[in-house]
């Protein structure tokens, strides 16, 4: 017998019929004997629209007691998703019972929107469990030391299934999806895009840091920190499928990278249009520039991700970084603001049509050449890039948003992807 965390995404759940579906499939796993905790996502769309009148009354603004009550309402998605789980359950036969976050506890802090999970309280699950209970947990929230409901950030229902897991202490977390595993890159944008039987956790970390939002960069975080087992599958399986078949299906994030993993030079393609970019023109070129430029945005809570300062001329130079593309406006505003007049510089200038796409595998460690390649197919293409950074597993560029679709497929095959 084992303990066992399912996740459901929101398109498994996204309609009674698939709920049922779910049902019979969580019921089966049960019926082998497992003691099953499952943390569902809200039913496809309901997250969106629940924000989505949010915004009809008042724009999203960055103010504590607007984000509060947006927690107070995308968290209603899940808690019906679960009550929904827990009622099919029960008419399939299979004793179950449903939590909000709250009533477990899983405690975060009060980052409203972005909530962190700090600790979970197991005991009321384990005797739900021990009761021979299939215990449902609400995905994506949890409680702040106040008694504030807090959401964990878009996707966040990946990261309460794990983080369910480290706290119990599962056998495994299955993460269920309305694909069959994680994919060279996201099947629905290249289709010779092909499934990885397994992944290293520290690519599937970067990939997932990197766009590709089939799990929440969170939840890996929590999975590498907790060492928790976890694998990506389909929900889309008949839900009679052999049970032990199923436990080997998808894609395994693990621990143990063997030789022929390295021997794969880039695993995996991720692209993100989240991002934008702004520069800062005719800075003078002396210490304490990149300080100035860059300090203000960090002290105004704005994240920044890729950053680069050309060579200057005639004692002026340029600098340019990314910040998300809902930052953006804030970010120039305060620049031209504040910033530009004490520094003497030009301009500021932006761009919110790009995109960043990069090539991630362990075995760029062992290999030279990776990012030569990677120019080299994306000039053939035509494609000009506009910004570069690197890591030890990563290489990643900025080039024009129209380009995305163009770029990933040329580097898909250019590093042979699509061959087994
Ligand atoms: P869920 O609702 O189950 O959480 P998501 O939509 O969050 O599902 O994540 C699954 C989606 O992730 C897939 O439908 C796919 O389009 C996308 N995706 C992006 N990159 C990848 C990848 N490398 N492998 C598989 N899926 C990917
Ligand atoms: N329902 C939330 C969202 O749409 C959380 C999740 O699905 O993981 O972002
Ligand atoms: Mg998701």
């Amino acid at each position: 017998m084992a303990l066992i965390v399912h996740k459901y995404g929101g398109t498994s759940m996204g309609s009674t019929e698939r709920i049922r579906n779910v049902a019979k499939r969580v019921a089966k796993w049960a019926r082998a004997g497992h003691q099953i905790v499952v943390v569902p996502s809200a039913m496809s769309g309901e997250t969106n629209r629940l924000l989505g009148l949010a915004k009809e009354l008042a724009p999203a603004k960055p103010d504590t007691a607007y984000n509060r009550e947006l927690d107070m309402l995308a968290s209603t998605g899940e808690q019906a998703s679960s009550a929904l789980l827990a009622i099919a359950l029960q008419a399939e036969g299979q004793p179950s019972v449903s939590y909000a976050g709250w009533q477990v506890a899983i405690k975060t802090n009060d980052a409203y929107t972005k909530a962190r999970i700090e600790s979970i309280d197991d005991q009321r699950v384990r005797g739900d469990l021990a009761a021979g209970k299939v215990v449902i947990i609400t995905g994506f929230q949890g409680v702040d030391d106040n008694g504030n409901i807090t959401t964990l950030g878009r996707g966040g229902s990946d990261t309460s299934a794990v983080a369910v897991a480290a706290a119990m202490k599962a056998d495994e977390c299955l993460i269920y999806t309305d694909v069959d595993g994680v994919y060279t890159t996201d099947p629905r944008v290249v289709s010779e895009a092909r499934r990885l039987a397994k992944v290293s956790f520290e690519e599937m970390l970067e990939m997932a840091s990197l766009g590709s939002k089939v799990l929440q960069i969170r939840s890996v975080e929590f999975a590498g920190k907790y060492k928790v087992p976890m694998r990506v599958l389909s929900s889309f399986t008949p839900w009679d499928i052999d049970i032990n078949e199923e436990a080997k299906s998808g894609t395994l994030i693990t621990f143990e990278e063997d030789e022929q993993m390295e021997q794969a030079i880039v695993s995996g393609i991720a692209f993100n249009r989240d991002e934008a970019k702004i520069s800062v023109l005719g800075v003078p070129d002396k210490p304490g520039i990149a300080y100035q430029i860059l300090g203000a945005v960090a002290d105004a809570n704005i994240e920044v991700d890729m950053i680069i300062q050309n060579v200057s001329k005639d004692g002026k130079t340029d600098f340019s970084f990314t910040v998300h593309r809902n930052d953006y406006a804030r970010t120039t505003d305060l620049l031209k603001d504040t910033v530009l007049p004490a520094l003497g510089a030009t301009e500021v200038t932006g761009d919110t049509k790009i995109c960043k796409v990069s090539i991630v595998g362990i075995g760029m460690r062992s290999h030279v050449g990776v990012a030569s390649k990677m120019f080299r197919s994306l000039s053939e293409e035509g494609i000009n890039i506009q910004m570069i950074s690197t890591s030890e597993i990563k290489t990643s560029v900025v080039i024009d948003e129209k380009y995305m679709e163009l770029a990933v497929r040329a580097l898909h095959k250019a590093f042979d992807l699509d061959q087994a």
